[in-house]
């Protein structure tokens, strides 16, 4: 039970006001912000959503409550850079083999994003258990920004 700030009797925990002397009670501090109130776990899934994810990952990289939280600053810069091979893919590998022809261009491209879509759901699935899943290449990456950031 905690005690009033300025006479020092007993008060309730929800008590904004000292019942003996009426003293106003400090008020317990909340982390403000966007994830005040979200677990680390949920923020990094929020990360591996498919397409806007990405929002969610830069949203956690700039916020103060995760400021000191390695595993999820991970899970953000993995999903930012998964958004940037679809982004890759989307816009460079089209183009690039428009000579092929419309029909190897189109199944390429499709593969790839069928590609990243799954790995975005598994990334969804094991994150939701727990497991930090390190891709190939994006999760160096990831690393690599985080070192940087320390
Ligand atoms: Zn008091």
């Amino acid at each position: 039970m905690p005690y009033c700030s300025h006479c020092g009797r007993p008060v309730e925990e929800t008590d904004l006001y000292c019942g003996s002397c009426g003293a106003r009670q400090p008020v317990p501090e909340r982390p403000a912000g966007p994830f005040a109130s979200i677990s680390s776990r949920n923020a990094s899934l929020l990360c591996y959503i498919p397409l806007v994810g990405w929002i969610a990952a830069i949203v956690v990289l700039a916020s103060q409550r995760f400021k000191t939280d390695r595993e999820v600053r991970f899970h953000a810069f993995q999903g930012l850079y998964l958004f940037v091979v679809w982004l890759v893919v989307d816009w460079a590998v089209g183009p690039f083999f428009h000579f092929a022809g419309e029909v190897s261009q189109v199944s390429l491209a499709a593969i790839l994003k069928l590609a990243l879509l799954g790995t975005w759901i598994y990334m969804l699935v094991k994150t939701s258990q727990g497991v930090t899943v390190k891709l190939p290449v994006l999760g160096e990456l990831a690393e690599r920004s985080l070192a940087e950031q320390q």
